[in-house]
């Protein structure tokens, strides 16, 4: 039985060999990374590319470097496993580290790129909301030089972004963390079924020398809107001040208000809600905790 329709297989050797071929097959071609979304979109007919372009095994798109006070660069194609366990990432931005481990089961995470879940433009994704918290850009490469922008741009709604015709996903430049800070990421959702997330959230609070008056707070959602939601309501809220319980409930309320989420087989969008609000008192609180301590 053919479970796949007939398509052309492309291993390019290098970046360029692989740009080339994006560049010539255009919107027919996929470009195939761990091939853990791809591969079953193309098994349940969602797409049948004429071409597919397996970029897994470059090591020019894949790895990890970190340098103090300049922040780090996760290539496209590493591995969310390699993620999780990155010693480097694990210290400088655990709520990425821990969003990483939280994806699927082991046998996913050895297969899947963080360039593949946020090029795949889930709403419900792992790794958006904790690399937007955290200030990351995209470089996006083509046979024409490379772009840049902020996660957040890159991702414009359910499995929508904005590659053009010609190119692939490069890597993600993560900042220095802040001094006075911690980020925090946080998730609900099916985990023994291994389901994808009815809701995420990552916080990252910067604190004033004080460490105890918030300069700054970043809050992502997702899963409850076509795409990461940036909270304008929370930072209002907390900026200039100092963390207490009845701030705490508040920025639940507040998180909840800029919901939108929707109901579908997960989770009804009032489940989600209140999830949010829960998410949001719990990963602010740590966060504000953590930032003490940086
Ligand atoms: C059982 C199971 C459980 C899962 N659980 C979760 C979960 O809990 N959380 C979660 O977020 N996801 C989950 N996923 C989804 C999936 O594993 C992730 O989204 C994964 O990170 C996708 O990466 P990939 O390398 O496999 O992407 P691929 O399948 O190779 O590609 C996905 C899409 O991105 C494009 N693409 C990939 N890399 C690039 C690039 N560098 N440049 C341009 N385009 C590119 C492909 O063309 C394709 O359209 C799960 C999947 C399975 C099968």
């Amino acid at each position: 039985m053919n479970i796949l329709h007939d398509f052309e297989y492309f291993k390019p050797g290098n970046k360029k060999e692989a740009l080339e071929l994006v560049k010539k097959y255009g919107n027919k071609a996929k470009v195939l990374a761990g091939g853990t979304d791809l591969v079953i979109m193309m098994k349940e007919k969602m797409i049948k590319p004429d071409y597919v372009i397996d970029i897994s095994d470059l090591n020019e798109l894949k790895g990890i470097t970190y340098e103090e006070g300049k922040g780090a660069e996760v290539y496209a194609c590493t591995k969310v496993a390699d993620i999780e366990s990155s010693e480097d990432l694990k210290r400088k931005y655990p709520a990425l580290a821990y969003a990483a481990s939280q994806l699927g089961s082991h046998q996913v995470r050895v297969m899947a790129t963080m360039g593949g879940n946020c090029c795949h433009s889930s709403p419900a994704a792992e790794t958006p909301a904790p690399l937007s918290a955290l200030g990351a850009k995209v470089v996006i490469a083509s046979l024409e030089g490379e772009r840049e922008m902020p996660i957040e741009d890159f991702i414009q709604g359910n499995r929508r972004n904005d590659l053009k015709e010609g190119e692939i996903l490069y890597k993600f430049k993560l900042p220095e963390p802040e001094k006075n800070s911690a980020c925090r990421y946080g998730h609900i959702g099916l985990r023994d079924a291994m389901e994808i997330d009815c809701a995420n959230m990552a916080a990252n609070i910067q604190l004033e020398d004080d460490k105890e008056t918030i300069k700054k707070v970043k809050l992502v959602m997702g899963s409850v809107a076509i795409k990461p939601l940036i909270s304008k309501a929370v930072p209002a809220l907390l900026e200039g001040k100092k963390l207490t319980e009845e701030l705490i409930e508040k920025t639940g309320e507040a998180a909840q208000g800029e919901a939108k989420p929707i109901s579908d087989v997960r989770a009804s969008a009032e489940y989600r809600k209140d999830v949010i609000a829960a998410l949001a008192r719990r990963l602010v609180k740590e966060a504000y905790e953590a930032a003490k301590e940086a």
